[in-house]
């Protein structure tokens, strides 16, 4: 159904990241992960956002054991992001995360690699290989000069090659640079070799407006090509935002199925209505929902009427007032200022429709 480059698919959780599965959207949380109560709230947050995974840090034994808590109050198979210290990435594990992001590489002893790899195997629990242009080991930056793709790539496949050593193949790759093109070739060029499943972003990508502009310009490139199995958009914002951002995206590339989706024009001189204030209220409204209906905003009745053909609901602007078209169908004037609340209404018995079906 979802059209992706070929790759194994990995369990994680109740969930499979990777062969032609729906590409799934996760996000990382900003609390302290011992904060047990702030972490479970942002999380419950995050799911109602629609995420479907979820990272937390772990950096230091009391946020490997917040875990057991953590699990035990949300819905969602939970990401422990560790660095370096293999006795929190054990610890973890015994607690019952669901899936391990750690770098074998930067274990260390091989015994320690071995340990985690063991306790990850008995428990069916994946790893994920976080490779990032901005800490890329020294033997690659002493061979390439600076980070480039070749070298993110080549990175990936040592961690890779780390585990497969260990006969361990619940493997995810991530390939992470804030330079969009070097990020975008780096995927492209993993997907060609790679046979694990892909964790795309842009990393350190920046605030809500340029963060979400510079994902959508890199991930768009490689969600078209099919390549990308999950997917996390990284924005100096809520988290929430992320997944926002995140759901936007894929519904773009028709690779989700239940967002709904605004239609509203760019108004000009010929607009007789507060317009934006009437798209920014539905857009909010819509972003509850979980269901594919499609809502058009229009100022006037040059395009309205054609755009509202196309949609479930939709309105089309005159003079202090708005035409309501239901199922491509002109079907009564409302007055401006009710039109947000009677949108609402007609949005509410739609989705419902939606949701019975
Ligand atoms: Fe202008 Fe009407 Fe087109 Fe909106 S729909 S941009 S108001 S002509």
């Amino acid at each position: 159904m979802y059209r992706r480059t070929d790759t194994v698919p990995v369990r994680v959780g109740n969930l499979t990241i990777g062969g032609n599965n729906q590409v799934l959207l996760q996000s990382m949380c900003t609390t302290k992960t011992a904060d047990v109560a702030a972490t479970v709230a942002e999380i419950k947050r995050l799911e109602e956002a629609g995420c479907q995974l979820v990272r937390v840090t772990v950096n230091n034994k009391e946020a490997a054991e917040a875990i057991k808590e953590i699990k035990k109050r949300i819905s969602i198979p939970l990401v422990a992001d560790i660095h370096f210290d293999y006795r929190l990435a054990l610890l973890a594990i015994e607690n019952g995360i669901d899936k391990v992001r750690i770098n074998p590489g930067n274990i260390g002893r091989r015994e320690k690699v071995e340990a985690v790899v063991k306790a990850c195997k008995e428990k069916g629990i994946p790893i994920r290989i976080g490779v990032n242009a901005g800490s890329l080991e020294n033997h690659l930056l002493e061979k390439y000069g600076y980070p480039t793709a070749d070298a993110i790539v080549e990175s990936a496949l040592f961690h890779i090659g780390i585990l497969e050593e260990l006969d361990f193949h619940d493997i995810i790759v991530s390939l992470k640079a804030s330079d969009v093109p070097m990020a975008i070739e780096a995927y492209t060029k993993a997907a060609q070799i790679i046979k694990y499943p892909l964790h795309l972003g842009i990393t350190e990508a920046g605030t809500l407006f340029s963060g979400t502009v510079k994902s959508a310009a890199g991930l768009g490139v490689l969600l078209n090509a099919g390549i990308g199995n999950t997917m996390r958009i990284s924005l100096s914002a809520d988290p929430v935002e992320e997944i926002k951002v995140a759901r936007e995206l894929l519904k773009t590339f028709g690779l989700i199925t239940d967002a709904p989706t605004l239609v509203s024009c760019p108004t000009c001189g010929r607009l007789d209505i507060d317009l934006f204030s009437v798209a920014n209220e539905v857009e909010e409204y819509l972003s509850k929902l979980k269901v594919p209906i499609k809502v058009s905003v229009l100022g006037c009745a040059v395009n309205g009427p054609g755009e509202a053909r196309e949609a479930d609901i939709g309105i089309a602007g005159a003079r202090g007032e708005g035409l309501l078209f239901r199922y491509g169908e002109m079907v009564r004037k409302i007055p401006e200022a009710d039109l947000v609340s009677e949108l609402k209404k007609e949005i509410d018995h739609i989705a419902a429709v939606y949701a019975e079906t």
